[in-house]
């Protein structure tokens, strides 16, 4: 493709993140082609191109499994709103390379003769692994906030330094990040999460001051006392970064899971002789929504996340747990995420495993089938029965569910059996028992 576009005189070259990938030997997210041909040129010698943001001069190729970007050198500017450049231009191709974002972001290689061209001393800070605007950073940050936590992300994926006075930039301007938009935030802070490095991310994103601004819930952490006995770590933040540090390849959900995990501590720290936190995590669960839709995070995710911080403490009652009710829990379909944040948020404060290797080997015994049987009965079974259906339909399958899981019944028959007991008991009630206001899990067979 750039052999065409060459063949037809112009300019172009792979530019920005892909060659910064290449160099490192890291393998890149998508490919960008910068060029000095103007989109229709493009699209006239790429039959399959189709432009995408054609008022910005970008095209869109397929190379077999891969879409290729391809885009017209351009200048930007000025910046007025923090985002958005006010024009776009056409420009040379030294230009498109000083309006990129961070030195090693602003190479350009030639794949005919693999040349690089480096106007921005990018080689140099891709080999001592620094973060570095092009220009001058307080400029630069000013024209697009965005580049402040883009710097933050890039510096935990690749595992680089950010220059000291790039860095001091992002310090001095971190509180207009609350001009960008939350899905732009959402997705830079998603990737940092996402990275092995997560717990280091934690950690630049509060010492860059960013944190205060785009989670203030999270960095109110920050100085919340624990119990040593429990949390020998120290306070609510540094367990938090631990938390994340211990977590083994966790899906997105179970990243923002534990970052909020205690994000309910900071509003219900209380004395007591020590440090406590009740209900922390249903008042966490509340704060985490909020954060979520002000993220906006998708609905599954943020169900996802709010449930994870609001039962994150329930695995240590399993032990106790009614057979029934626990295989119920095992069959969650969150419930390899609950199991790894508990993991998580032993080895990050006391390290006492025992519960987490009781709650292991247990579900090791159980088969799939033990703990998510096919169900005996369904409302169909009840109204052969010769029952209306309401809402004794949900209590009666639910006890029966509960019953099978426990290992009381077996069979359809049995199943049947159960439910005409529980009837029976229905028409002859003792004040205040089985009455339908009660939990349907605690529906219990008649001795
Ligand atoms: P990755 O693809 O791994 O996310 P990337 O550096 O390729 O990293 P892209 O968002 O794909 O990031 O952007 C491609 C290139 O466009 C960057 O390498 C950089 O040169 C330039 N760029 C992206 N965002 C900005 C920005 N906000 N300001 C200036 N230049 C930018
Ligand atoms: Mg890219």
């Amino acid at each position: 493709m750039v052999r065409r576009l060459r063949e037809a005189g112009y300019e172009a070259y792979w530019a920005g993140g892909c060659v910064r990938d290449l160099l490192l030997g890291r393998t890149p997210k998508d490919y960008d082609v910068a060029t000095s041909a103007r989109p229709e040129e493009v699209l006239r010698l790429l039959p399959d191109a189709i432009p995408v943001g054609a008022a910005f001069g970008v095209v869109r190729v397929r190379v077999g499994e891969h879409w290729i970007e391809v885009a017209t050198f351009r200048t930007e500017g000025p910046y007025l709103d923090g985002r958005h450049p006010a024009e776009v231009h056409y420009a040379s191709a030294r230009e498109d390379v000083l309006r990129r974002d961070f030195t090693i972001n602003g190479l350009l290689l030639d794949p005919l003769t693999g040349k690089l061209i480096d106007w921005v001393n990018g080689q140099r800070d891709l080999a001592e692994r620094r973060i570095r605007t092009i220009g001058d950073p307080q400029q630069r940050f000013q024209e697009d906030r965005l580049r402040m936590l883009r710097a933050v992300r890039l510096a935990v994926e690749l595992d680089f330094a950010i220059e000291p006075e790039t860095f001091a930039a992002i310090r001095s301007l971190a509180d207009r990040i609350r001009t960008t938009s939350w899905e732009r935030i959402r997705d830079e802070l998603t990737r940092i999460l996402s990275s092995p490095r997560r717990a280091h991310g934690l950690r630049l994103l509060d010492a860059s001051g960013l944190l205060a601004h785009i989670l203030p819930e999270v960095a109110a952490m920050k100085g919340v006392p624990q119990p040593l006995k429990y949390h020998p770590e120290g306070d609510v933040f540094e367990h938090t970064v631990r938390v994340l540090e211990a977590l083994r390849t966790p899906t997105v959900t179970l990243a923002w899971g534990a970052l909020l995990h205690d994000v309910g501590k900071p509003l219900t720290l209380t004395w007591d002789g020590r440090a406590r936190f009740p209900g922390h995590d249903r008042v966490g669960a509340e704060v985490a929504r909020e954060i979520c839709s002000r993220l906006r995070l998708s609905h599954q995710e943020t169900e996802r996340i709010v449930t994870l911080v609001r039962d994150h403490m329930r695995l240590s009652d399993l032990p106790r747990m009614r057979e029934g009710k626990r295989r119920l829990f095992f069959a969650r379909p969150d419930f390899e995420e609950l199991l790894e944040l508990y993991r998580a948020d032993c080895v990050a404060s006391n390290g006492d495993l025992t519960t987490y290797e009781w709650i292991l080997t247990r579900c090791q015994e159980l088969r799939p089938e033990d703990i998510n049987p096919p169900r005996l009965l369904t409302g169909r079974d009840l109204i052969a029965l010769g029952l209306t259906p309401g809402p004794i339909f949900r209590e009666l399958l639910a006890a029966v569910r509960d019953a099978q899981l426990e290992g009381r019944v077996h069979s359809q028959r049995e199943a049947l059996e159960l439910v005409r007991e529980l009837l029976r008991a229905q028409e002859k009630p003792h004040p205040g028992s089985n009455s339908p206001s009660e939990p349907p899990g605690e529906v219990r067979t008649v001795p």
